[in-house]
């Protein structure tokens, strides 16, 4: 994205076939994908550069596919960095180990390395939305201090925010409030000069800590750390952790130092307490809603990404090109998104996801303590039978190939 993209006032009367509020991960790559297959596109969000927010900060392998589909990978792969192996490890022995490439990253650097990839043809406009009006022909989209811009399609990419949705009649559904907590932090090796692996996971080991596992893994020029928990955010320990990182993790977490290294935190603990939330009353003319504006995803299930992806995948490559083959911006037409089979699923899967996690990782019923128990064991023989004939072990996993990938 060059300079003149953000800077150009526009001037009144300024139209397009689609305006995308929010440029975030989802907008910016809906933004791509439309602009790229031709159509008049203008991004409009309140950052002109995304400021250095927590979110996500590993790419699964499943996700770079996602984006190599989608011809962004390789922008992906010069800003992240790559990493192959991941040593899973539960109190203090290894349970097994993951080899697939994964990318850490900053959401910040994440979002600029996609509008960076964003073609001539999006206009970007850095302002804050402040109003809506949709209908069956066209939108309005209304935005501080420019002019009000215009279009056939509006595509709403916001996150987790309401305030836009709200003006347009849409409504947040509350699937699970105070879902999770996820904690990041930065981690520099004491008393060696690297850790022992390049990327660990390392689970819970009490079920009374609601912890569900730490990932250790490169980005940037550090070691980043994300902690995904399941407590009150009112707990003490929580204030620990933030007060006193180290020793609140070694406390938690005794066989951490041994299997991964000593550590020392070397900046403040970010974190984020996570609502699971779906849009209600969202079938309407001429609006369509993507990423967490849709549907927000449990950090710990690692499905955030690949929803969103899903969502710009259908939408752009699918539904739009049918939509605007004929006139009109009609709730009839925006519906077909919604109903999207491979939509549902991907939606349905991440709700899912993010009820498994938290009963695997907290719930005390005799049926979850059996199926903890299966789980984490049924990993450690194919580990051992991985070491002793790997092709009969792969054998054994494609009987049961998880429906959508998972990246925990
Ligand atoms: C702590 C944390 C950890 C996570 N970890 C993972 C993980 O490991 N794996 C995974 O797959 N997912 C993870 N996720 C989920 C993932 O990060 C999100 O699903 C994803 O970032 C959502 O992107 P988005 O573009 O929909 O929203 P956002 O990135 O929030 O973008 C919304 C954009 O809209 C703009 N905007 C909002 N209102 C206005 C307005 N009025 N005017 C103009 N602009 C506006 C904002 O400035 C912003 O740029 C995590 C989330 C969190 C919070």
């Amino acid at each position: 994205m060059t300079a003149e993209h953000r800077h150009n006032p526009l001037p009144e009367g300024t139209d397009a076939e689609i305006a995308i509020v929010g440029a975030g991960l989802s907008g910016t790559i809906a933004a791509n994908v439309l602009a790229r297959a031709g159509y008049n596109v203008i991004l409009i969000d309140r950052h002109s550069v995304f400021p250095r927010e927590f979110r996500v900060e590993k790419v699964s392998s499943d996700q770079a596919e996602k984006l190599r589909r989608l011809g962004l990978l390789d922008r992906l792969s010069t800003a992240a960095v790559a990493f192959d192996d991941i040593v899973n490890i539960r109190r203090g022995r290894i349970l097994d180990r993951t080899h697939a490439r994964h990318y850490g990253i900053f959401y910040d650097d994440l979002v600029a390395a996609m509008r960076a990839e964003l073609p001539e043809n999006v206009r970007f406009i850095s302002g804050r939305v402040n109003g809506l009006e949709t209908g069956a022909d066209r939108q309005r989209v209304s935005i501080l201090d420019h002019h009000d811009v215009t279009a056939r399609l509006l595509v709403l990419a916001t996150g987790m925010g309401d305030i836009l949705k709200r003006d347009v009649g849409i409504e947040r559904h509350f699937v699970h409030q105070k879902q999770s907590l996820t904690f990041g932090f930065n981690l520099r090796p004491v008393g060696a000069s690297a850790f022992k692996h390049p990327a660990v996971t390392y689970y819970g080991e009490r079920v009374s800590d609601g912890i569900d596992y730490l990932t250790l893994f490169p980005a940037a020029d550090v070691t980043r750390a994300n902690l995904f928990v399941f407590r009150d955010h009112r707990d003490p320990w929580v204030k620990a952790l933030r007060e006193r990182p180290r020793e609140t993790l070694i406390e938690t977490l005794p066989g951490l130092v041994k299997t991964f290294g000593d550590f020392e935190v070397i900046n403040r603990v970010d974190s984020w307490l996570t609502d699971i939330t779906v849009a209600q009353n969202c079938v309407r003319n001429g609006i369509v809603l993507i990423g967490d504006a849709y549907q927000t995803s449990c950090p710990a299930a690692g499905t955030g990404v690949s929803r969103l992806l899903t969502d710009v995948e259908r939408l752009c490559t699918v539904h739009v090109p049918d939509w605007m083959a004929s006139p009109g911006m009609t709730a009839a037409k925006i519906a077909t998104f919604y109903d999207d089979p491979v939509k549902l699923a991907m939606d349905e899967h991440g709700l899912h996801m993010a009820d498994f996690r938290r009963s695997l990782t907290i719930d005390t019923d005799l049926r979850w303590r059996a199926r903890r128990q299966l789980h984490f064991s049924r990993r450690r023989v194919m580990q051992r039978i991985d070491a002793l004939s790997p092709a009969f072990a792969a054998r054994l996993r494609s009987f049961k190939k998880p429906r959508i990938e998972a990246t925990t």
